[in-house]
């Protein structure tokens, strides 16, 4: 008898089943399990022993699902590798990392097999074995042709599409061979030809892609990003919006493909993977495997399966997820647009950031890793100045493009000479005019999401923020205090302002549907689209809307984040930044990164093919050091300031915030026991624990919540602060008073 451990999609660690050595299973495969006393569970075999553990009563191993692996050595590795960095089961990951599909669970076993689906397969054909040569077929053929010529016609066919398709055994699909099953049975009947059931293959399989050639800077580009990644370095492709970097990764991509090794290319929201697939579709055409959380179940369950199957060569474009899609040789990773905030799963665990997986992954399948953006992220930023990751830059847009002239326009100056309407400039408008009249267009962008309720002074445009932290402070309305969203500081909400002393200070905010009807008021004439998470609320509105704007049935799109994201609009010659003050005060120690961040990817947005763009950006605080570095367009001098404040109070890049949420009904409780958890902590890390605060969201369906942040220097051991962190939280969860109270780690929290 032999013993396996097997993980189950549950918060729990692996148990250990009996395993009858006739049931022809090994690690790594999927096997039903009993569990519990009448539920079924998918399992992945973990290992195997013949060492019989100490249990009484060990439960069988059922059966075992499909008839290939799930999971290779390196994904293994990689599971574990995520639980231990982010704190939750090996379990917890199978959770997230298999769709639904791929691991049926049910309450009896007859249910159970309803509900598994197999790897979707075709029918493959090949001649029998001696009559693959080319003398050997010939000579047949040439015997049989007058009394046969259907046989033999078939049989030419057969071995014409082998050479065509490049196929090492002879087997192409069976679909390409126009017969009837009548004429196909008779070949195998007669010992003429074998047929066999395999995994789908994609479309086509050659290598021989039509590629762009690429302008000097890129070809530059390219061989910094080979020499990085032949001294084993992983790239980061810093290209301002319209350099090209796409055409950078193409390239990259067929050589990948080329040596039959599989691609991942990660992009951060379901709407860029669209844009992708379609560039790509034109040189990697029906090639590409997509993946997101749009697709139907049984179309991700089945491409899970299928990819399980797969001997390599995959080009899967994908959110987050997709790095646990089973690849069996990746070669290559790209990580699109690598700062965005949407690589980070926040709930449920494990609470993943798949950019720095893919850096695991890198390391783990030996694989070559690129991370691209326009404005990258100061953690990838300071890998690549320090020497850690390969750091290659591309400074200028492609072709005749230039870089849109940004305008910054003082909203506070514009109140004084009455050169505002309502929450317009005159300069914004009067822009937007001039491309309205020219036939251009124009996006409007309004952050709304980012919305917190903020004070402000509208004589100097000061906001008040925390003496400790660094952030903004949020105004609370119950208490009329102002907050630190970090280490709970307060102050009242001051009615002169600290700054200029004048009587002056208003609460801010407005949205993006505010927005579309002034302006709809001061420009009647202008037809406009708004984009933003109301109005995209499927796939089809939000491409409806985008569509409209992109063949010229609208002039002026006004929208929330969703308008940064990659868009290619060519008409568009003024975009306006409504409000670039509610980005500078988020209470965020990264608000200054984001808000340049997001001014940048907006900005980019103009003028991207032959006229020059402008961007106008209403602020009341024009000599703010991050507006002046977008005005710049000075990534570094931005990323140099920004990382100064970062490690002068102990932020990341230079340290490892973990951030504990706490949550229970009932109010005190909750404070009793994360007051508890923030003190075990103490004794351990002293004052690199912050709080506990009541969170930026304080209820949520019902619940109260609390948080407490840990800052971890780099460099520290993580693995030591890690277990040090455990042992504190145990000791709370472990306490009987605060049971029923919930806490969440969330190892490098954004
Ligand atoms: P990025 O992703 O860096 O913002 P893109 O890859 O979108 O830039 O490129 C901007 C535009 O320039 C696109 O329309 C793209 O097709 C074009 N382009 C860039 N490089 C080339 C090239 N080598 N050949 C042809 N067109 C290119
Ligand atoms: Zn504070």
């Amino acid at each position: 008898m032999l013993y396996a451990q097997v993980v189950l999609p549950l918060a729990q660690p692996m148990y250990t089943f009996s395993l009858d050595e006739g049931l022809a299973v090994g690690v790594g495969d999927a096997v039903v399990v009993q569990f519990g006393s009448s539920r079924f569970y998918t399992g992945i075999v973990w290992s195997i022993t013949s060492e019989r553990p100490d249990y009484p009563r060990l439960k069988p191993i059922i059966k075992r699902l499909y008839s290939t692996p799930l999971l290779t050595p390196e994904a293994q590795r990689l599971w574990e590798w995520i639980a231990e960095y982010y704190m939750c089961t090996v379990g917890e990951v199978m959770r997230v990392a298999l769709p639904a599909l791929a691991k049926p669970s049910a309450t009896s076993l007859s249910e159970l097999d309803e509900r598994s689906i197999e790897p979707p397969t075709e029918t493959f054909i090949a001649l029998a074995e001696e009559l693959r040569s080319e003398e050997a077929l010939a000579a047949y053929v040439d015997k049989h042709s007058r009394r046969a010529p259907r046989r033999t016609e078939t049989m030419d066919r057969i071995a014409a599409l082998a050479i065509e398709r490049g196929s090492d055994d002879g087997f192409v699909p069976r679909r390409l061979v126009d017969a009837d099953a009548v004429h196909i049975a008779e070949l195998k009947r007669r010992g003429l030809a074998v047929v066999r059931t395999a995994a789908v293959e994609p479309a086509t399989h050659k290598s021989d892609f039509l590629l762009p050639s690429l302008s000097e800077a890129q070809q530059r580009a390219l061989d910094a990003i080979d020499k990085g990644h032949n001294s084993g370095k992983v790239a980061l492709l810093h290209g301002v919006t319209g350099s090209g970097k796409t055409e950078i990764y193409v390239h990259l991509i067929a050589r990948t493909l080329a040596e039959g090794r599989d691609v991942l290319v990660l992009v951060p929201e379901i709407v860029i993977t669209s844009q992708l697939v379609e560039r790509l579709e034109r040189i990697f055409e029906g090639r590409i495997t997509t993946y997101h959380s749009r697709l139907t179940a049984l179309r991700r369950g089945e491409t899970f399966l299928r990819l399980a199957t797969s001997s390599g060569g995959e080009l899967i474009v994908g959110v987050r997820s997709a790095i646990f899609l089973p690849m069996r040789r990746p070669g290559l990773i790209v990580v699109d647009e690598e700062h965005d905030a949407n690589y980070k799963q926040t709930e449920p665990a494990p609470r993943y950031n798949a950019r720095d997986m893919a850096v695991v992954m890198g390391r783990l399948y030996n694989a070559h890793v690129v991370l691209g953006s326009a404005t990258p992220s100061l953690e990838s930023y300071l890998n690549a100045t320090s020497g850690k990751y390969a750091y290659v830059e591309l400074t200028e847009r492609w072709g005749d493009a230039v870089l849109p002239e940004v305008v910054i326009s003082d909203t506070l100056r514009a109140v004084k000479r009455n050169e505002r309407r309502t929450h317009f400039n005159l300069d914004l408008l009067q822009n937007m005019r001039l491309s309205l009249e020219a036939g251009e267009q124009a996006i409007l962008f309004q952050n709304r999401r980012g919305y917190a309720p903020y004070i402000q002074c509208r004589t100097c445009g000061y906001s008040p923020r925390c003496p400790h932290c660094n952030v903004t402070l949020t105004r609370h309305k119950a208490t009329n205090r102002m907050e630190c969203h970090y280490c709970g500081y307060t102050m009242p909400t001051p009615q002169v302002c600290p700054n200029c002393e004048v009587q002056d200070m208003a609460l801010m905010g407005f949205g993006t549907e505010k927005v579309a009807e002034e302006i709809s008021r001061l420009m009647p004439e202008a037809r406009i689209e708004r984009l933003d998470g109301d109005t995209s609320t499927s796939e089809r509105a939000f491409k409806q809307i985008v569509h409209r704007f992109e063949s010229g049935e609208a002039d002026i799109l006004v929208g929330t984040q969703i308008v940064t994201k990659g868009f290619d609009f060519g008409g568009v010659t003024t975009v306006g930044i409504l409000n670039a003050d509610n980005l500078l005060t988020m209470p965020d120690f990264r608000a200054s990164e984001r808000a340049f961040q997001l001014m940048m990817q907006v900005a980019g947005r103009a003028g991207r093919r032959n006229d020059r763009g402008r961007v106008v950006i209403q602020t009341s605080q024009p000599s703010h050091p991050v507006i002046r570095f977008v005005a710049a367009g000075d990534y570094h001098a931005m990323a140099r300031t920004e990382l100064m404040e970062r490690s002068a109070f102990g932020y990341p890049p230079y340290s490892h915030l973990v951030r504990l949420t706490l949550r229970h009904e009932d109010y005190n409780l909750l404070r009793y026991a994360s007051h508890c958890l923030a003190d075990a902590m103490r004794k351990k890390f002293g004052g690199r624990v912050v709080g506990p605060v009541s969170a930026a969201l304080e209820m949520l369906r019902g619940e109260h919540r609390a948080e407490i942040i840990l800052k971890i220097e780099a460099g520290a051991s993580m693995q030591r602060a890690r277990r040090l962190l455990r042992e504190a939280v145990e000791a709370v969860e472990g306490d009987k008073q605060y049971k029923s109270v919930k806490i969440v780690v969330d190892v490098d929290a954004l």
